[in-house]
């Protein structure tokens, strides 16, 4: 069974949820969706496992950064963040509440797939500049998968 990782696009302008969905899809990531607060969590307490978030900064009435710290305060998934507020400061302030990277709008998709990339090679168990031994890890039972060095089961 191939395991896509999964990425939670959090993002509250539909057209460009949509079009970080069809763009994530279309480079092989299971993508979820949400909109807002209420969304997020909902997500993050489902039984689905998130590989990575990308949060947007702009989320309406939502403070984006405050979403960042309450998503700190329950799990260690990475969180790039996606915002047009690029001004030193406020970057400093995400990577303060816990984002792993950062990403002004308007951004290039190839960007965004690339850091996504990185953020997520960076949290694969293996040693620097050797390829994760990923094949040692994963054990077969059953109907499933499990990979005890990522502590994932599917
Ligand atoms: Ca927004």
């Amino acid at each position: 069974m191939h395991h896509r990782k999964h990425i939670l696009v959090v993002e509250d302008e539909f057209l460009v949820r949509r079009m970080l969905r069809q763009n994530l899809e279309a480079a092989g990531y299971q993508v979820s969706e949400a909109h807002d607060r209420a969304s997020l969590m909902e997500c993050l307490h489902s039984t689905n496992h998130v590989d990575l978030i990308t949060l947007d900064l702009s989320l309406g009435k939502e403070e984006g950064l405050e979403l960042a710290s309450a998503i700190r305060q329950q799990t260690n998934i990475p969180i790039i963040m996606l915002t047009a507020r690029v001004a030193p400061r406020d970057r400093i302030e995400g990577l303060e509440r816990g984002a792993d990277d950062y990403i002004g709008k308007p951004f290039l998709i190839r960007e965004v797939l690339l850091r996504i990339e990185a953020v997520l090679r960076r949290y694969t168990p293996g040693v620097k500049g050797q390829d994760p031994p990923t094949s040692l890890s994963v054990y077969r039972c059953g109907l499933g998968t499990a990979d005890v060095g990522k502590r994932q089961f599917y």
